[in-house]
């Protein structure tokens, strides 16, 4: 980290900082310029810089510190410049292939979930999704049919040779999740949630990472990062829009999140234009865009009859719809060096 000292700083407090960050452990590098004093830190890993930080912007002689390392460091490219591939019990997230995981938005029938699934699964989709337990604005929505949902898409899913994803989202069920699942969804709402981050960064089975509708960019990979510290090295990020002013799409979604993630962390990265659009008209044209600038794969609401749909029927896609879309995403996907 860099300390700037304030332009008055005395001799005895640049001093007195020095000390400090001496004694924390790292190395002190001062410019002792003849308005302010900067001085640089280096050193110390592991240790809470956070908390370093603070406390030395808490002097009032401390004009500014800035922290030049990021605060994730397992998340970070740096720790696998080569990129990370998710291995989902033989079906690869990340690297050439677009992995393309495709179901409803809930669980409601066995009927309803395997027709959504087969048509899925002949256009293409590897990776069944579907909700079981589902977090709601409202405490007056459906939230899922929990355990009865889990293996519906556990038994659609082996006769298809499918994978499954799915969300968890809490702590006490993540070993349920694994049982059932394929892949631990961490939903929008719960990216902070510290104690599920926990929980699956424990488990050996790959999570998807949602992006808080709130969260900075740093502060997802930070999320990743518990996951990671845990000991559980299959994380995969999944943007799927953040709050904005904008009103005429349920969420903004961010795009750019792709070229960024690639440049700040291994971790493979797809995006959701369901949640990301809540618009049917829209989810087609985003998944292109979100192939073309590099995604790893996509998330994508299919229904069988999106007008039935317990939940965001607005924002599905029918099964021809989706037929059609991946056979629309393959010339881009070659165009861009990828296969689907
Ligand atoms: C979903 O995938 O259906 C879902 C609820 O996602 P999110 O957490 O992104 O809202
Ligand atoms: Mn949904």
């Amino acid at each position: 980290m860099i300390i700037v000292m304030a332009a008055k700083a005395t001799p005895e407090q640049i001093a007195d900082v020095e000390r400090r960050i001496t004694e924390w452990g790292y190395g002190v590098h001062p410019i002792y310029g003849t308005e302010r004093t900067v001085i640089g830190a280096v050193g110390v890993p592991e240790a809470d810089k956070a908390a370093y930080r603070e406390s030395l912007e808490a002097l009032p002689y401390v004009e500014q510190v800035i922290a030049i390392i990021r605060p994730y460091k397992f998340a970070s490219r740096e720790f696998h410049p080569e990129g990370t591939v998710v291995d989902v019990k033989g079906v690869p997230v990340g690297g050439k292939q677009i992995a393309l995981m495709a179901g409803p938005c809930t669980v409601e029938t066995y009927e309803q979930t395997w027709e959504s699934a087969q048509a899925c699964r002949e256009a293409g989709a590897t990776i069944l999704r579907g909700g079981a337990f589902k977090p709601s604005t409202s405490p007056y929505s459906f939230h899922g049919h929990g355990v009865e949902g889990l293996k519906i898409l556990r038994e659609i899913a082996d006769k298809l040779g499918m994978r499954v994803v799915t969300e968890i989202m809490d702590p006490r069920n993540v070993e349920l999740g694994c049982r059932y699942a394929d892949i631990l969804q961490i939903g929008t709402r719960n990216m902070q949630n510290y104690d599920l981050l926990r929980e699956v960064g424990l488990a050996r089975t790959p999570v998807l990472l949602k992006r808080g509708m709130w969260a900075k960019i740093e502060e997802w990979l930070q999320a990743a990062e518990y996951i990671l510290l845990g000991g559980n090295p299959d994380v995969i990020l999944c943007e799927r829009g953040i709050r904005t002013f904008e009103t005429y799409t349920r969420n903004t979604l961010d795009l750019s999140a792709v070229p960024a993630v690639k440049e700040l962390s291994h971790l493979p990265i797809i995006i959701d234009p369901s949640q990301g659009t809540g618009k049917r008209s829209m989810v087609a044209a985003m998944c292109k865009a979100a192939v073309a600038v590099g995604a790893d794969g996509l998330l994508v609401e299919v229904h069988p009859h999106p007008d039935q749909a317990v939940k965001d029927g607005p924002q599905s896609l029918t099964c021809p719809d989706f037929t059609q879309l991946v056979s629309e995403l393959k010339p881009i996907a070659e165009a861009v060096g990828r296969t689907i």
